[in-house]
């Protein structure tokens, strides 16, 4: 296989994709939009010019087909979402359809078979864009499909429900779309890293150990409003400071932790009613925090807590906090990790393994099946999910390069 033909033409589709967007001057593609439904007609269409059979589900995942002939075969998923978030990265998603798109026709063209059936699966909705609603696509396929976002609507007050009637979908269907976990071999995705890793360590390929599972919370701390000019600072009990040293024991906690996979964010800082000339009376941010294994991230949100109420305690605010979000994290299956580090040294690059902080389709699919994830350096400073999200033709016909050694790999 010529590595770099292969790499130019995945970095050509995912810049013919990028012209479908619902914004004239930004990639925004949000589920069933006018851009989305062009983004998935060009999707089937490369997929049965690889020699695929193509179905659109009842979700409206585009899902290619490259059967082995082997009767009793199982199957290889493999895949990732097509929409975007606004003003989001041609890579982000794309990448992990387009790559296996390629390599199917590879393949095809040189009429050789895997000993397993192919499914290439082109999600059509990970990011919640639209109805807020993440990961729809590979949660159908898993049996987790929350059938009551189907009544949620969007900024125009469209039902998803509606939506999915006027695309031609069958949301009554979804409950089919479960795959058997006794067929399935497992879940492969490739995706740009989205960060700068490998950028700075100049590697082109990682292999995912776990996805990093997340915990979101709200929190309120209200302290005493009063004028910023006649209460002496001593005599304070400001809101907007005691949440600052809150979010500074936040960053503490995360830069002491040895594994160096935790992470925690306060992304929403908020004074309620603040003014220049007032003391903030009541204050309100976020925790994100994640980690590559659940009692990591756990054990250090109860030290944020200890923190954050000690502070509250010294500083005479209140402290509350609600949980927002919780979801475990998703190790890759060992095995797969270990024929994908083998697949990748056996380019002769350095198989670094890493942990990804985002979330992925791997994520939902990991739940019911073996799961392994390739990441692909990220160009520009590793910033993704923006416009200037970038990646080398190099970069990916090494990706195609390695997900090809491991497809054999997993054929022994
Ligand atoms: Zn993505």
């Amino acid at each position: 296989m010529d590595t770099a033909v292969i790499g130019q033409e995945i970095l050509a589709t995912c810049e013919r994709l990028a012209r479908h967007s619902d914004d004239t001057d930004a990639l925004t593609v949000a589920y069933l939009s006018k851009a989305h439904r062009a983004v998935a007609a060009e999707l089937r269409d490369a997929m049965e010019a690889a020699g695929m059979t193509v179905t659109v589900d009842a979700i409206g995942n585009v899902v290619g087909r490259l059967a082995c002939g082997r009767p009793g075969a199982h199957t290889l998923a493999t895949g990732s979402h097509f929409d975007t978030v606004r003003n989001g990265g041609r890579f982000d998603g794309r990448l992990g359809i387009v790559l296996p798109i390629a390599l199917a026709r590879h393949l095809h063209e040189r009429g050789e078979t895997l000993p397993f059936d192919l499914e290439v699966i082109a999600f059509a909705e990970e990011e919640g864009l639209r109805f807020a609603s993440t990961f729809l696509g590979s949660s159908g396929l898993v049996g987790r499909f929350d059938a009551s976002v189907l009544e949620r609507t969007d900024a125009a007050g469209v039902r998803m429900r509606d939506a999915m009637l006027a695309a031609g979908l069958d949301p009554d269907g979804i409950g089919a779309l479960r795959r058997d976990p006794a067929r399935m071999l497992g879940y492969y995705e490739v995706h740009i890293e989205q960060g700068p890793v490998l950028l700075e360590a100049g590697e082109p390929l990682a292999v995912v150990t776990s996805i990093a599972g997340g915990l979101r919370y709200q929190c309120t701390v209200t302290g005493v409003a009063g004028h910023a000019g006649t209460v002496p600072m001593a005599m304070r009990h400001d809101a907007g400071t005691a949440a600052a040293e809150m979010v500074l024991a936040l960053e503490s906690c995360c830069l002491a932790d040895a594994s160096g996979t935790l992470v925690g964010t306060a992304g929403r800082f908020e004074v309620v009613r603040g003014a220049t000339n007032v003391i903030p009376g009541e204050c309100r941010f976020t925790i994100d925090l994640r980690a590559a294994h659940d009692g990591l991230r756990d054990r250090a949100f109860d030290e944020v807590l200890a923190a954050c109420r000690a502070i509250a305690e010294r500083r005479g605010v209140r402290f509350a906090c609600e949980r927002t979000m919780q979801v475990p994290a998703t190790p890759c299956t060992p095995a797969w990790v270990d024929a994908l580090a083998d697949a990748v040294a056996s380019l002769g690059l350095p198989a670094r393994r890493m942990l990804s902080g985002a979330g992925h389709d791997a994520m939902m699919m990991g739940r019911e099946m073996p799961v392994a994830m390739l990441f692909v350096r990220c160009g520009n400073g590793g910033v993704s999910h923006s416009p200037l999200e970038t990646m080398t033709a190099g970069d990916a016909g090494l990706a195609a390069a390695a997900t090809l050694a491991f497809w054999r790999r997993l054929a022994h």
